[in-house]
């Protein structure tokens, strides 16, 4: 039974805080802040619970939010609020000896670039405080690091090759929208491709590399090569790892609409003068755009994230493919959002589970490929996200030398 702070009422809280709320004895209380408190009261009225309440808070303010843990009390903190909000929670975690759980990597405001060195650079204060955090608790990152430490865990000696391979083939019905915080999103796009081999890592331009990918229950859809932040953990916690790739899948359309905002500067973080007013075009069309948590109810389709692996099991090479695939309407039914909102939030509820009920608990700041992969699988199916295996699997690759 442990009270619980969760940081954020977009689409990500949203189904967090729904999830959460329907384990009580494990969440016996909860706190839902963010920066806007009526879709806090929203979220928490929908819930139906009277254990469920909510609070404003500026969380890029450490000491607001240490203020709200002295108050409340909580065990830990999960924060899905952005990606620019982590390092202030962390410090009020520090501040106040609560565990702490994100879904992305810390981010600065300026500059379009994430890391994992500043989250890691807190591991010796976490352990000496005795506290720990879970860092990139979601799908990807999250899942994708937990199906990669189950692969080693069970089929493999050797990881060689890891190719997480992640496609929306979702209608929302919307010109142009983005699944998660548009802001985050489109930095995460328009920034440099970037992929691990032989120890280096390779930068592309921007959406340049692209293949037909076949996924499960889908068929074809043309992929991109990104950087993901997971990538950078695997690689270091699975040294065998000889090149680790993601790819994404993205419609004609919104390749399309990117462009043009693009090339007309919309997409640029750089603040503008206008009108005698600084503005950040970024942020402005984030303000245009449908919020994430608002795509739920007509979205069709469904999503497939998976971890396509190359290596070797008893000296022999093997080929393994692991994923899920989630219906938008599922998550709809189940809590009101959309498919990557609750293929997001379902792990964060679930990481938490697994650090408050001891199964993950150590102190330190860690990755989730750093734990026993198989009691947050068990349960995963049971939570909303079932997953399959093929061992021997056909890859969709054949550029393995
Ligand atoms: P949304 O934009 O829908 O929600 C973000 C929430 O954070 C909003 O409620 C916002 O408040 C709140 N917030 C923003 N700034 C502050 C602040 N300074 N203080 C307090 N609250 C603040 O985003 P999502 O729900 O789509 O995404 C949430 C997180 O999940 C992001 O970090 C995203 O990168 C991550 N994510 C991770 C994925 C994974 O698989 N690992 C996949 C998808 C998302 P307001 O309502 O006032 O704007």
């Amino acid at each position: 039974m442990s009270k619980v702070l969760i940081i954020g009422a977009g689409g990500v809280g949203n189904v967090v805080v729904k999830k959460c709320a329907r384990e009580p004895e494990v969440f016996s209380e909860i706190l839902l802040a963010s920066r806007t408190k009526s879709k806090c009261d929203k979220i928490a009225q929908e819930t139906g619970s009277d254990h469920v309440k909510t609070a404003q808070v500026d969380a890029d303010n450490a000491s607001e939010v240490s203020a709200l843990i002295r108050e409340f009390q909580p065990e830990m903190v999960i924060n899905v609020a952005l990606p620019y909000q982590d390092l202030p929670i962390m410090d009020a975690c520090l501040e106040t000896g609560v565990h702490y759980l994100d879904t992305a990597n810390y981010e600065p405001k300026d500059v379009a670039k994430f890391e994992y060195s500043w989250q890691w650079a807190y591991k010796d204060k976490f352990e000496k405080a005795g506290i720990m955090a879970l860092l990139g608790c979601g799908f990807d990152p999250g899942v994708t690091g937990i199906f990669t430490a189950y692969a080693l865990k069970h089929h493999f000696d050797e990881i060689h090759y890891l190719d997480i391979v992640d496609c929306n083939a979702g209608d929302h019905g919307k010109a142009f929208a983005t699944n998660f915080n548009p802001e985050i999103n489109i930095r995460e796009i328009t920034q440099k491709g970037k992929y691990y081999h032989n120890g280096q890592w390779v930068e592309i331009e921007p959406m340049s590399v692209h293949q037909p990918i076949d996924y499960p229950g889908i068929g074809p859809k043309e992929s991109y090569l990104l950087y993901h932040e997971e990538l950078e953990s695997l690689v270091k916690n699975i040294p065998t790892i000889k090149r680790a790739r993601f790819w994404m899948t993205f419609g004609q359309s919104y390749i399309t609409h990117l462009q043009v905002l693009q090339n007309v500067g919309m997409t640029s973080i750089e603040p503008i003068q206008f009108k005698g007013v600084d503005i950040v075009p970024l942020e402005f069309l984030k303000a245009l755009l449908p919020e994430p948590s608002s795509l739920g109810e007509n979205y069709s389709g469904e999503t497939s994230i998976g971890c396509q692996i190359k290596g070797i099991k008893d000296g022999k090479e093997r080929t393994y493919f692991i994923w899920n695939n989630c219906k938008h309407q599922d998550a709809w039914n189940d809590v009101q959002g959309q498919g990557i909102a609750y293929t997001t939030g379902v792990p964060a509820m679930l990481g938490a589970k697994m650090m408050l009920t001891g199964k993950w608990m150590k102190p330190g700041v860690w990755n989730v490929e750093d734990f026993d992969p198989d009691p947050f699988l068990a349960e995963l199916g049971h939570y909303g996200l079932p997953w399959h295996e093929k061992v021997d699997a056909k890859l969709a690759f054949n550029d393995y030398e």
